[in-house]
């Protein structure tokens, strides 16, 4: 089957699917989505991801949507697409109308989603553990909200690749360590599994979730705290969580070895416990 699209209750071939230029997604970057993946044929953690959907766009004041209907419409997309392992990308922006900066009257939500296929990465950079860099977080004060407006968090990916390594790490102006460019960050320290509060500094990762509820089945002691880069540098393990991520061994930051620079046995367990889950599910 090929990769398809969805536009407002459209499906087509992706290559074919176009949206006006009045989008205000792609003129201001008012809009929100999603990435669901699929294991197997199975769409992962559909209901957190439209829980999330529903609130990005209630935070945002969107005018009402029916969130089901969405939802049914991206399962129906993924069965046609028979695509096993799949990123289901869901993007609602508020509308097409004339440019300018006011929301639009009584207009529609415009619905775009795709479905494609996930190619694993080649080498298997799981096993090696990823190098990064560190950044300073330039995005706005709401990033709890999943907006399509990811320009500091392009500019950090490319700033890392071309440094030679695979991401970036985002660290707020007073020393905080935020998140990945498109993950939440664990690091293990002294024993203790240590990430970001829920604050509107980090995105509220599903994966993030999912970790801490097989951290704590597991019994692993775990805080939700802030902690600085110095921290960083000297955790015992650091790795990164997310839908497409999943659990991703940081070992080299800023060209400094993370402990061994070796991935770790808790990076590896939480990888397997995750994978648990969504046999599980
Ligand atoms: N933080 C950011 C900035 C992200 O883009 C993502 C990926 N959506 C995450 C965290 C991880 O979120 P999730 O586990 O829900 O994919």
């Amino acid at each position: 089957m090929p990769e398809l699209a969805y536009i407002n209750g459209d499906v087509m071939p992706i290559d074919d699917a176009v949206v006006s230029v009045e989008d205000r997604g792609y003129q201001f970057g008012d809009a929100v989505y999603e990435v669901i993946a699929s294991y197997g044929g199975k769409m992962f953690c559909v209901k957190e991801h439209f829980a999330r959907l529903d609130r990005s766009m209630k935070e945002l004041h969107f005018p009402k949507v029916q969130i089901d209907e969405i939802r049914r419409a991206a399962i129906d997309l993924f069965s046609k697409a028979k695509i096993e392992r799949a990123a289901v990308y869901i993007q609602v922006s508020r509308g097409v109308s004339p440019r300018n900066h006011a929301f639009p009257g009584k207009i529609p939500v415009q619905v775009v989603m795709t479905v494609r296929k996930i190619e694993e990465k080649n080498p298997p950079i799981r096993e090696m553990g990823i190098s990064t860099i560190t950044v300073e977080d330039l995005r706005w004060g709401r990033c709890d909200i999943k907006t399509v407006q990811l320009l500091p968090n392009v500019l950090a990916k490319q700033k890392a690749l071309d440094a030679g390594c695979y991401d970036a790490i985002f660290i707020s102006k007073d020393g905080i360590v935020r998140e990945g460019s498109s993950s939440n960050l664990f690091i293990l320290s002294g024993g203790t599994l240590i990430t970001h509060p829920l604050t509107p500094d980090i995105l509220p990762g599903i994966t993030r979730s999912l970790v801490l509820d097989i951290c704590r089945e597991k019994e692993y002691p775990v805080q939700e705290r802030f902690f600085d880069k110095r921290e960083l540098y000297e955790a015992d393990e650091v790795f990164l969580t997310g839908t497409i991520t999943e659990v991703l061994p940081v070992v080299r930051i800023d060209g400094r070895a993370v402990s061994n620079g070796k991935v770790g046995p808790a990076a590896r367990a939480l990888q397997e416990g995750l994978l648990g889950r969504l046999k599980s599910e």
